[in-house]
């Protein structure tokens, strides 16, 4: 393989991120070596840049961050037959390294044996090359632009936790933060058919874009108590929701969810924050609500990308900005100062979409 220069985003402890050069891994025979486009920057990469952590996984050595991410295949290992050079996909960054129980229930999200590229051990996406399971690389038709690419990861988000929800036409819909992931959760809903959307955040500007994606209500948080903001989400659609999507991970909207919910209802978590959180517990009991909980997300890359190509959901307004690989500091800086929605990396400056 001739020498390729990979630089690479590289978190090595809590506030050290450097851009290094990083050697390339050259594609097994179930891989495709991707040269990378697009990568959405998460709030879990935020996370690592802070914390050196986020949700049980640490940062112990040196790691390539990005896991929601698009490229073209350049290499093909020699097992794959359905892709080859020149294809540009969407990555679904993790997958079941064994065919455990859960794998064979239809539920590999929630398999022991998980490989994602971006969360440690295993490096991630935010460079130029990279090698990945082909199994889990989706061609894009030239229609789809790669960061409607990169932005299916979230999107898969959104559809897993709508399912989760039993998100259907007709209900009334709470969604908790508006960003990147509370509004791919009210675009799915809406294209899912409900009757009407609630969503709040703390931040006014969030709630506009919210607004101009078609939410029909929205509630700016300005220091109520839960029971307060529960209120309001009544008030608001004229009935307690049926579903609520709490994204922030903030206790004072899980608290809030609950609260908000109809009896019978639903509460998804979809955010992570913290560890430890307070609930009304005797409020989901004696109302029979539902908690249930969503990681990642399970086979929704096929329905985003046709979802996509039909223009059923349109994900290009979420994207605010974009940065060149080597203004990486300041792509994290403008997504931890919540600028905008959702920032994306340029790894391929050669090939600079739409
Ligand atoms: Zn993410």
């Amino acid at each position: 393989m001739s020498h390729r220069e990979n630089l690479s985003v590289v978190i090595h402890a809590a506030g050290d991120l450097r851009l290094e050069n990083r050697p390339v891994t050259e594609p097994r025979s179930n891989e495709v070596l991707l040269k990378i486009n697009s990568v959405g920057i998460c709030g879990t990469d935020i996370h690592f840049w802070e914390r050196g952590g986020t949700a049980g996984f640490d940062i112990n050595k040196p790691l390539t961050l990005g896991h929601e991410f698009s490229g073209t295949v350049v290499e093909v290992g020699s097992g794959v037959e359905h892709l080859k050079a020149g294809d540009r996909v969407a990555v679904e960054p993790g997958f079941p390294k064994k065919n455990d129980e859960f794998v064979k229930s239809g539920r590999y999200n929630l398999t022991l044996t998980d490989y994602t590229a971006g969360l440690p051990p295993n490096n991630g996406a935010m460079c130029q090359y990279l090698a990945h399971n082909a199994n889990y690389c989706f061609k894009i038709p030239d229609s789809l632009s790669f960061e409607e690419g990169a932005m299916i990861e979230p999107l898969s988000v959104a559809i897993h936790a709508c399912h989760r929800g039993k998100v259907t036409i007709g209900k009334m819909i709470f969604i908790c933060g508006a960003g990147t992931i509370g509004l791919m959760c009210m675009l799915v809903a809406k294209t899912m058919g409900v009757a009407q959307v609630v969503i709040c955040d703390l931040n006014s500007s969030r709630l506009e874009v919210a607004k101009k994606l078609g939410a029909d209500f929205t509630i700016k948080v300005d220091g109520e108590t839960p029971q307060i903001l529960a209120k309001k989400v009544r008030a608001a659609l004229g009935a307690m929701p049926d579903v609520s999507l709490e994204c922030s991970g903030a206790e004072l909207c899980v608290q809030a969810s609950i609260y908000a919910t109809r009896s019978g209802g639903t509460v998804v978590l979809v955010g992570t924050e913290e560890d430890h959180v307070n609930i009304p517990i005797i409020q989901a009991i004696i109302r029979e609500v539902d908690i249930r909980g969503v990681f990642k997300y399970c086979n929704t890359w096929p329905i985003a990308i046709n979802m996509l190509v039909l223009n059923r959901i349109d994900v290009k307004p979420l994207v605010t900005h974009r940065f060149p690989l080597n203004e990486v500091h300041k792509a994290f800086a403008t997504t931890k100062a919540g600028k905008g929605v959702k920032v994306i990396l340029k790894c391929d400056p050669s090939d600079p979409d739409e």
